[in-house]
């Protein structure tokens, strides 16, 4: 367009106006999302980078907030600028809007900040009456194509605007197909449409109760007011809720002049995007369909071809295509997801945005740009996904299938997402019977009230857990996560029977038995009957993964280790890169079953004599464990990785009735256990110390450091360190010495309150954050989820008070708590260090593999994280980005 377009009117208008509502493209950019929202800032950017854009104007979310600030009323000057807007249009495009010649035909969009697809409305046509239909068909000279758009736009304003049930539209519609015999929209003839165009403003008409607008203004007006609403439609609400995202943003609306893509078979319409969405690769990825507009697409009703073969119908719009995508990538240095239209051989880009991506296609993408050159390594690891990391190594059913379970009916109950990945095998309902299964080689689901250490050993051979009760620190969600196993906690949703070998489904009179295929979905809590199909990672295949995560190893400065109980959890642990042991729970190593019997005698013996006799049966089977462990612990030596660490820790006492408590968690336990039954810490002493001692022998240098759990005075702490002492000489007059550190959990509050005192009698302090986060609140790590904490964090319903009332941000099991409990890991450590210098800090709670924990734990100094074995990717990236981010923050 050569001629010269003033701005005059629009500034007029915004300085007769409180604010400025309206934004023409060629106004806005990419920075001024919150704004203009994600469409709009994009078609701007685009529009000042020279690429084909239908002009139009943005009407910002501050106007949408204002028009419901005033009740549903345009605020103070939007429209007369809007107004102006359009004149404006109207000069670029040298149409008119509502008028015959030549007229005008817009779109009007909704466009949030972050993208909400399909949750908002869009009216398509808009501006099309008895008259202006004329002036199109003048323009185009196609009768067929003007009143096919007439037909669309009453449809499309009658179900968005007016809020009429769209089936009564289809249905005549139906009946002009069959009437003429044929079977797709296209094939309609122009009279047929002009008679159409005439019923179905007679539909508008009688469902809505009054004329159907013929005044273009009008419909403009209405169009907007609809978008604005749309906003607060039920989908866009349960949506925001879903994603989390803030119900005060608003919506923009974006007015734009229409293209078509059904002006014929050089016509057309599509989306794509750069790279492909699913595994990253870098090729064009969409589809369009010829003589066609947009909302055809998205219906199905026509299948669409790959965009691949846009080569081969239009090769010219093809090629200006593949450059702009190309562009726009190099642009935004991101995967962009495109929205285009062709207008008789001519192409017009409608949308970019970041596109959506799965976990593979996310991490390959950012290593691929870096390896182009398109972004630093810095800015790859900073802007990678921990939950994607993370979801990479767990085996994940196929979406399209869990779909269709779902539809079929056969999703149970939902219940905690307690450890991420898809299970699926038998039911069974005891442990025995799971590890007879197992080994034997079905696969299982174990399905337990609750577990408990007896169940361990079933757990091991299970592929899932599924407890009715318990919370994402319970015993089933601790041990699943250890092992990697998918787990569904405290699933209320189902009574578990455990005499009769099944669970019923609250609900419904469903029932499933013991044998019955069952699958869970550890990542969303979901529980389907049947079998869905699961895609299964390895680590090893996953270089792009690695390549990213040895990238995010250069900026981390706190240390990441692994909590891990068996040998084999420390192998994994080594193989995705943990530097140390972190947390090795001895009482779990008592749980495999051949020990159980013997572990049981030493609980349950009158006399020391007898109990020494069960320790001195135990001894060799700790001894061997450790040596395990220690073997994968010398790998990581010889692989450059850091100190590891051992330690010892609570006591297994659910199973012994005799010693049953009213509360086990505040009972003997830890610590406890070891001072009032010494024997018990001077045999794990022995068994950790023999084992380094025949490593050391085999030319293996070990450090185990031993740990001593639930420590609350710093009494007790001294006491362990006499006795282990006592036994490290023993072991030292037996021939070699091996060096090792002696140091405590942190997870009481008096512990870390007192951390000045406790400091020097320890070499290190390893956070125990499931505890102290436990007693903090006086939350039991085991009901409270299930109880009444996610009421807390989901949020209560209260009489009289609209919405919920939140009491808690988020789960304190999950993200740690820093304003709390927080607040005495730093006191704690800083209180350590002052009194001992050389203090060693490190947390080993569930929290230690959380991104948002991590950040805090960067923060307070601490020198490493120690987390399940399947999260240790996670915090390597998690420790980078807290590095990279909170320095950037410092600045
Ligand atoms: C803790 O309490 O954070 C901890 C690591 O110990 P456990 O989970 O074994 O009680
Ligand atoms: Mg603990």
């Amino acid at each position: 367009m050569t001629q010269q377009i003033t701005h005059s009117e629009l500034d007029a208008a915004v300085k007769k106006s409180p604010r400025k509502w309206v934004y023409l493209f060629s106004e806005g950019n990419a920075t001024m999302r919150e704004l203009l929202g994600g469409k709009g800032a994009g078609v701007a950017e685009m529009t000042n980078a020279g690429l084909p854009v239908p002009p139009g104007f943005t009407i910002t979310t501050e106007a949408c907030n204002a028009y419901y600030d005033a009740g549903k009323h345009f605020p103070e000057g939007m429209w007369d600028q809007a107004l102006a807007a359009l004149k404006i249009v109207e000069q670029q495009t040298g149409k008119h809007f509502g008028q015959k010649d030549n007229p005008l035909l817009v779109s009007v969009r909704s466009g949030a900040k972050f993208s909400m697809p399909g949750m908002m409305d869009t009216v398509l046509n808009l501006g099309i009456n008895d008259e202006t239909v004329q002036g199109l068909v003048a323009l185009t000279g196609d009768e067929r194509f003007a009143y096919d758009a007439y037909r669309r736009f009453i449809q499309m304003f009658s179900k968005i605007v007016l809020d009429t049930d769209p089936k009564d539209f289809e249905h005549v519609l139906d009946q002009y197909k069959e009437r003429a015999g044929v079977k797709s929209d296209a094939e309609i003839s122009a009279a047929d449409l002009k008679k159409l165009v005439v019923e179905f403003k007679q539909i508008a008409e009688r469902q809505s109760g009054e004329p159907f607008p013929t005044d273009v203004y009008q419909q403009l007006q209405k169009a907007i007011e609809a978008v604005f609403s749309s906003w607060n439609n039920k989908r866009a609400i349960d949506y925001r809720n879903f994603n989390k995202i803030s119900h005060s943003l608003g919506t923009a609306v974006n007015v734009q002049s229409m293209v078509f893509g059904n002006m014929g078979e050089d016509s057309g319409t599509g989306v794509a995007f750069t790279r492909d969405p699913g595994t990253g690769e870098k090729q064009l990825y969409g589809e369009y369909l010829l003589n066609a507009q947009g909302e055809d697409v998205v219906a199905g009703i026509r299948t669409p071809s790959k965009i691949s073969r846009l080569q081969d119908d239009l090769p010219h719009v093809y090629q200006q295509f593949q450059e702009i995508a190309h562009r726009l990538e190099q642009h935004y240095r991101d995967m962009q997801d495109l929205e285009f239209t062709v207008e008789k051989g001519r192409l017009y880009m409608l949308q970019t945005r970041s596109g959506k991506r799965s976990a593979q296609a996310g991490i390959k993408v950012l290593v691929d740009m870096v390896n182009e050159g398109l972004i630093s390594e810095q800015e790859a690891v900073k802007r990678a996904d921990t939950t994607q990391v993370y979801q990479l190594l767990l085996p994940r059913f196929d979406e399209a299938k869990k779909k269709q379970a779902e539809k079929e009916g056969r999703l149970l109950a939902k219940g905690l997402n307690a450890s991420p990945g898809a299970a699926t095998g038998k039911a069974v309902f005891d442990a025995d019977r799971a590890e007879e299964l197992g080994k034997a080689g079905t696969p299982v689901v174990l399905i337990r009230p609750e577990t408990s250490p007896d169940d361990v050993h079933g757990m091991l051979v299970a592929k899932g857990i599924l407890t009715a009760r318990g919370g994402a620190t319970s015993h089933a969600a601790v041990v699943a996560r250890g092992l990697g196993l998918p787990c569904v906690a405290g699933c209320e949703g189902i009574r578990v029977n455990e005499a009769e070998h099944l669970f019923r489904v609250v609900d419904s009179d469903f029932v499933l038995r013991e044998g019955d295929d069952i699958s869970i979905d550890g990542a969303t809590g979901e529980v389907f009957a049947g079998i869905i199909e699961t895609v299964d990672p390895d680590f090893e295949k996953e270089v792009e993964l690695k390549q990213l995560l040895n990238w995010a190893d250069q900026y981390r400065r706190l240390g990441v280790w692994a909590n891990a109980d068996y040998p084999r959890d420390a192998r994994r642990a080594v193989t995705f890169g943990a530097q140390g042991i972190g947390l090795c729970r001895t009482e779990h190593m008592f749980m495999e079953q051949e020990r159980l019997p013997i572990v049981q005698k030493m609980i349950l013996a009158k006399t020391q004599q007898e109990r020494q006799a069960a320790l001195d049966q135990l001894l060799p089977f700790q001894r061997e464990d450790f040596k395990g462990i220690f073997v994968e612990v010398t790998r990581l030596e010889t692989q450059g990785g850091h100190e590891q660490e051992l330690k010892e820790k609570r006591e297994m006492l659910e199973a012994v009735g005799s010693m049953r408590e009213m509360n086990p968690m505040l009972g003997l336990r830890g610590c406890r256990l070891g001072l009032l039954f010494p024997e018990i810490n001077v045999m794990q002493t022995r068994a950790i110390l023999e084992a380094a001692r025949e490593l050391a022998r085999e030319g293996k240098k070990l450090q185990p450091k031993i740990m001593i759990p639930l420590v609350g005075h710093v009494n007790e702490l001294k006491e362990v360190r006499r006795q282990l002492e006592a036994v490290a000489k023993e072991i030292t007059a037996e021939g070699v010495a091996v060096d090792y550190k002696f140091g405590t959990m942190i997870e009481l509050p008096r512990a870390a309150l007192t951390a000045g005192e406790i400091s020097p009698v320890a070499d290190f302090f390893s956070f125990g954050t499931n505890d102290l986060t436990q007693t903090t609140f006086g939350f039991s790590r085991d009901d409270a989820e299930g109880k009444f904490l996610l009421k807390y964090v989901d949020g209560l319903t209260e009489p009289g008070i609209e919405g919920k009332v939140k009491i808690l941000p988020v789960n304190p099991f999950q993200t740690l708590d820093r304003d709390g409990v927080g607040q005495l890991v730093r006191m704690a450590a800083e209180n350590g260090r002052k009194a001992n210098a050389h203090l060693e800090l490190g947390i080993c709670g569930e929290h230690g593999g959380d991104p948002d924990s991590i950040e805090f734990f960067h923060m307070v100094g601490l020198d490493y994280v120690s987390c399940s074995p399947f999260r240790v990717p996670v915090a390597r990236l998690a420790a980078a980005q807290a590095a990279l981010t909170t320095s950037e923050r410092d600045k």
